[in-house]
């Protein structure tokens, strides 16, 4: 597979919860499990789900920000599962992620002339002069003036702030992002303008994105293919051509109809999810989704789904994918 740039499988996720006096570990959090998937040269997967399902422990684990619990990451041909950090260092320049909240994750007592000339020192690229000089062109690649160099991150608004996030990816040219809920925290008239900046940067440099986001209509317009999540389980996964029009697990079919439509009619009667999300310490037995299912019957109390392919490229973790796709 020489156009794949990553390829994730089986990874695993659980964080020990350490309690009473000796603090031993007591619980664990289910947060990702068995999740699997590959991302080509170039291409954006969407990553959605409820807050809490994992996906953000994907994003992280898989760049190896958190050490995986189990499973394989692939990158570039190359495992890099066990790599130590300091393995890792010269892939970091390749692996990039932008956060939901750029405050949090962009030093605030440093002007943005030193957040983005940060990478460039880490990884020992260029002279001063050509530091300065590419300070220069990120600044007005993602929209900002120069003389944004001297001011702090408070100077700015959360649009603009995204932009500096952004360019700080971007500074070293990676081959992938993690793009974690980019635009939940903005106003809904910036986001669109992030979103465009996302994807003409990523037709210039042919970067691949994991685009996580809590709802299906974000994900819409950036998406090649999408993968859905429920309690830290990829349930579904396909072009994002057959997710909103083919859906086969019930769980993307109720994240669909929470969608508003022109004409709701053409969608299938499924009612807004019942009851809350289950607790990740403690997932359901069988399949994770059937406490919440309108469709479940005995065996998915007992018995896991498989996922697997059910059609062409077409992803299900479900019992019944079969009987509901056509639904
Ligand atoms: P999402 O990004 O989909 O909102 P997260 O990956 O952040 O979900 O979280 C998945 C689950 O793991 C949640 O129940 C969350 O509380 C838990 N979690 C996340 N990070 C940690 C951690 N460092 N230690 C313990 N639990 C965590
Ligand atoms: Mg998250």
């Amino acid at each position: 597979m020489s156009d794949s740039l990553l390829e994730v499988r089986g990874l695993t996720k659980h964080y020990p919860i350490y309690g009473g006096i000796l603090m031993k570990q007591v619980a664990k959090v289910y947060a990702a499990s068995q999740v699997t998937f590959s991302l080509k040269k170039g291409e954006t997967l969407g990553l959605v789900g409820e807050s809490g399902c994992g996906k953000s422990t994907v994003g992280r684990t898989l760049l190896k920000l958190y050490r995986p619990t189990g499973g394989q990451i692939f990158f570039e041909g190359k495992e890099i599962t066990d790599l130590s950090e300091k393995e890792m260092r010269p892939l970091r320049q390749d692996m990039q992620i932008i956060f939901q909240d750029p405050f949090e994750s962009l030093n605030s007592r440093h002007t943005v002339g030193k957040i983005l000339e940060e990478p460039f020192l880490v990884h020992k690229v260029g002279t001063p002069q050509e530091r300065e000089k590419r300070i220069v062109e990120l600044l007005d690649r993602v929209g900002l003036p120069e003389r944004a160099r001297h001011k702090y991150p408070h100077e700015f608004s959360g649009g603009q702030r995204q932009r500096i996030g952004i360019a700080r990816a971007i500074a070293l040219r990676p081959k992938l992002i993690i793009c974690d809920e980019p635009v939940s925290a903005l106003d809904v008239s910036i986001q669109s303008q992030i979103v465009n900046l996302l994807l003409e940067l990523q037709k210039e440099m042919n970067m691949s994105y994991l685009f996580i986001a809590h709802d299906l209509s974000v994900v819409k317009h950036v998406s090649d293919r999408v993968a859905v999540m429920y309690l830290g389980k990829i349930v579904e996964l396909t072009t994002a051509e057959r997710i909103y029009e083919k859906a086969m697990h019930p769980y993307t079919k109720s994240l669909l109809s929470a969608i508003p439509v022109p004409d709701p009619t053409k969608r299938a009667e499924i009612q807004a999810l019942k009851g809350e999300v289950p607790s990740p310490r403690n997932p359901p037995s069988g399949c994770h989704f059937h406490t919440r299912c309108p469709f479940a019957k005995d065996v998915c109390r007992t018995k896991v789904p498989e996922f697997k392919e059910e059609a062409t490229e077409h992803f299900s973790a479900c019992h019944f994918s079969q009987e509901l796709k056509d639904q």
